[in-house]
Formats: C-alpha cells, sequence, structure tokens
C-alpha cells in the first residue's frame, strides 16, 4: 500500500490513513501477495461508501445522550457474519429481534433506544491460536470470511485479499436490505405485528411482550389522537450498523475525507470499535482509530488497568468530544465487581464523560466437557444485573447493553426460559465463533432489563 501523507496531528506525531502500517498490528493476516492487496484496497478505496458523514455525526449525537442518561443502546448481532447467510430471511430475522428488543427496552427505560447491529462488516474474527492442529496438519486459523475461508485445507485456510471486495459487497447488499426495511413499513411502530418472529407464540414471554407493544399501540394512539396529527417519524427506525475494525486495510479503505466536514471519517461502518486483542496502546488499531472522526467502541475486560485506560482514551479521544468513547466491558459475571470499580473511578477522575456498555457475553464463555463453546443464559443476566447495580453505586450509569444474539432459532447458549441444555447443543448449533443467544433468549433478556429497571 501506498503511503499517503495527509493531515491530522492529534497526538504530536502525524496521523494519515496508512500511519498504522508502521505499528505492530495485532491479530493480522499475513497475506502472501501485497500488490493483490494493494490493488484490493485501491479498488475498495474507489467504490461508494457503506455509510455517509451525517449518519455518523447522527449516531455520534445519539450517543453522547446516552452517556448523558438520555437514551439507551442496544448493540447486537452475530459474533462473525458470514458471507453464505447474507439472506433476506436471517437479516430479516436480525432486524425483528433488534426492534422487539428495543421496543421492550423503550417501555423498561422510559428512554429513546438506539438501535445498533453488529452487522454489515463484521467479517474479521480475532483468534486465540494463529493455527489450528487436526491430526497432524496445522493450518492457519480461520480469521472470518474477510480474511480466509472456513475450510481445513492450506487453500482455503490461505489469507486472500479479494475477500475483502466480497466483505465490502456483502456489507453494501446487507445495509441495503436494512436500509429498505427501515425505511419503509417494515418498521412502522403502529404496527410491529410486521416483526413477529413465527414462534413468538410459543414462548412463556409471549403474554409479556404482547402487554408491552399494546400499551405502546394505545400511547401512540392517545398522542395521535390529541395532537391530530400521525407522527410521520414513527413508521421508520434508525439502525446504525458497528462491526470490530480488526483488518485494518478494510478499514483503511472506505477511510476519507468528505465535502464541507473537517477530518477523516471510516465510512465502512458508523460505530468500529477496539477489541480486547487489539487495544496496545502503541499498537496499529489505536494507531488507526486516533485519526478517525468516527464514534468508538473500546472493548475492556479483566486485563484492563487504569493507566491502560487512561492512555486510551488521551490518546484517542484528547478534545473529550461529546459521543466518541463507548466502554464496552466484558468481564464476566465472577469478575466484574472486582475489575469494574476502579476503571469507573479512574474516567471519572479524569473528568471524562463516556457511555458505559455492558457486554455480559464474552466474559462468559465456557468449553462443555464434550468440547463445545457455549454460554449460561444465567451468568448473562448475573453480569448484567450486577452491572446496572455496581454503575448506580458508583454513581455512574449502565447506558446500554452489547449482546451476540440472532434473529433465529439457534441452540448455542444454555438455559433461559426455553431451559436449553447441553445435549440440545448439537441440534442448532450454527455459530462457527461464538453462541449467540437465540432469539427466544434474547427477547427474555431485553424483558428481564426491561423489569430490573421498571423496578
Ligand atoms: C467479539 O465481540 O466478538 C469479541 C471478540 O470481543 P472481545 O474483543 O471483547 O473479546
Ligand atoms: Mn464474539
Amino acid at each position: 500500500m501506498s503511503v499517503v501523507p495527509e493531515s491530522g496531528t492529534e497526538s504530536g506525531t502525524p496521523w494519515s490513513v496508512t500511519s498504522w502500517q508502521a505499528r505492530t498490528a495485532a491479530q493480522s493476516a499475513k497475506y502472501g501477495d501485497p500488490h493483490e492487496l494493494a490493488r484490493t484496497v485501491e479498488e475498495i478505496g474507489a467504490l461508494p461508501p457503506l455509510v455517509t458523514s451525517w449518519e455518523i455525526e447522527e449516531l455520534k449525537a445519539q450517543l453522547a445522550r446516552a452517556a448523558r442518561g438520555d437514551a439507551f443502546v442496544l448493540q447486537g448481532g452475530d459474533c462473525a457474519e458470514s458471507f453464505d447467510a447474507c439472506r433476506s430471511e436471517p437479516i430479516a430475522a436480525m432486524l425483528k429481534i433488534l426492534l422487539q428488543m428495543s421496543l421492550v427496552l423503550v417501555h423498561g427505560t422510559r428512554k429513546s433506544v438506539v438501535r445498533i447491529g453488529r452487522i454489515a462488516g463484521q467479517y474479521a474474527k480475532p483468534r486465540s491460536a494463529d493455527s489450528e492442529t487436526r491430526g497432524d496438519v496445522t493450518l492457519p486459523a480461520y480469521r472470518g470470511d474477510l480474511i480466509n475461508r472456513d475450510a481445513f485445507t492450506p487453500q482455503d485456510r490461505e489469507p486472500d485479499p479479494r475477500l475483502m471486495l466480497r466483505a465490502y459487497e456483502r456489507a453494501g447488499l446487507t445495509l441495503n436490505f436494512i436500509r429498505a426495511l427501515t425505511e419503509g413499513g417494515f418498521a412502522d411502530l403502529h404496527h410491529p405485528e410486521y416483526w413477529d418472529l413465527s414462534f413468538t407464540k410459543d414462548s412463556v414471554y409471549a403474554a409479556e411482550y404482547r402487554k408491552i407493544v399494546d400499551s405502546i399501540r394505545d400511547s401512540l394512539d392517545f398522542v395521535s389522537a390529541i395532537t391530530g396529527v400521525e407522527a410521520e417519524a414513527l413508521r421508520r427506525v434508525d439502525v446504525y450498523t458497528s462491526h470490530e475494525a480488526l483488518a485494518l486495510p478494510y478499514e483503511q479503505a472506505q477511510t476519507r475525507k468528505v465535502p464541507r466536514r473537517p477530518g477523516h471519517y471510516n465510512l465502512s461502518t458508523h460505530f468500529p470499535w477496539i477489541g480486547m486483542r487489539t487495544a496496545q496502546l502503541d499498537g496499529a488499531h489505536v494507531e488507526f482509530h486516533r485519526g478517525i472522526v468516527n464514534p468508538l467502541g473500546i472493548k475492556i475486560g479483566p486485563a484492563m488497568t487504569t493507566d491502560w485506560l487512561r492512555g486510551l482514551l488521551d490518546v484517542l479521544d484528547p478534545e473529550r468530544t461529546p459521543g466518541r468513547i463507548t466502554l464496552i466491558h466484558r468481564m464476566g459475571a465472577g469478575q466484574v465487581e472486582a475489575r469494574l470499580p476502579a476503571l469507573v473511578e479512574a474516567v471519572r477522575a479524569a473528568g471524562r464523560t463516556v457511555l458505559w456498555v455492558c457486554d455480559p457475553m464474552h466474559g462468559n464463555t465456557e468449553t462443555t466437557p464434550s468440547g463445545v463453546k457455549t454460554r449460561r443464559f444465567d451468568k448473562i443476566i448475573d453480569e448484567l444485573e450486577q452491572s446496572f447495580v455496581l454503575h448506580e453505586q458508583l454513581g455512574s450509569r449502565l447506558g446500554g447493553v452489547h449482546i451476540e444474539l440472532t434473529g433465529e432459532n439457534v441452540t448455542e447458549c444454555l438455559g433461559g426460559s426455553g431451559g436449553l441444555v447441553e445435549a440440545d447443543l448439537e441440534r442448532a448449533y450454527k455459530s462457527r465463533v461464538d453462541p449467540r443467544l437465540n432469539y427466544e433468549q434474547a427477547l427474555e433478556i431485553a424483558l428481564r432489563i426491561s423489569r430490573h429497571l421498571r423496578s
């Protein structure tokens, strides 16, 4: 890739869309053909953006509201999107569950809910090991559809730059469908029945959900009766996109200046986040993100220290821009009480306002005796409830949740009202990476949060 010197000197050293290349990029693919990589980056860079700077600025404003306590964030989606799941049913089902959950959360929080999918770009994954061994064959690990292929052959596991272009196209197709659905009748708040998933009626939570829907519809009818207007705004909803900005060549490709606005926007997504394994202060990912103006998520796990966190905030948000930083903590039910308070105190002591979001998934992953990666519903709820209480005790505020989920009826996580047990896991385990809450478990999470907040 060519090094184009560009503006941006936030922390003394010049930033450019390629300055990250001088740093170590953890978790990155090693491409055999640098010219093909450079050509692909250039090709994606010449294609139209997936999102616009207007949308990004609007989301930043919404996140700033959430940080002040005036809105609540629901961020959710697959652990990893796959190219072959870029089909109408899974996308529509994901949208439906996000809309249903957000409705339940509006009811519980009495606040507007900002919906952010882990979608239209969540194609690259950090892995705990660089390689995978089966029998006496060792191959590079599968790193997500944007990088290589899942099948266990040397050709499939070879990082292929052209997959980046496929990822951009899949993201575009996904986003096009989401935009069409959310702008037309599908997302009309007067007709939440359009979002029903076929098995809602069998759920033990069906009655509770119905009651919430009815009460919201009554409120809407009431408002339109006294104002005499059918609010057009209620017929459409905003859904923003997010993904882990892990594959920096892909992120770089869509990062550019826009007319009449200062700074560089990463136009591959509204809300990129820095994962736990790539948050090194002197690493390539932090270097890349400091120079873009999108709102940023930072995942923080049990290993995060107060000094490290302060360092990240100083580098990534020197101007203290409202809505810029969302800290997504993922400590695990067993560790959140020990780990979170010092970090919350450190942010406060630095005089900063951030948005705190809880990811109750990634600190609660376990492997069953038969070797299946899973998560227990009770632990997920436990970490969420502890997080709400801890923030409150610390005079802080939990402003959102980050969940791995699907609108499909998979069996990947244990527990929930459906009472999934270990023997069920093999029935419909579809994730190639982390286990997701299924439709019913996801709705149940929203209802439990809602109840917790109203009590
Ligand atoms: C993820 O969100 O899928 C992920 C890998 O998270 P983390 O960086 O928090 O481990
Ligand atoms: Mn995951």
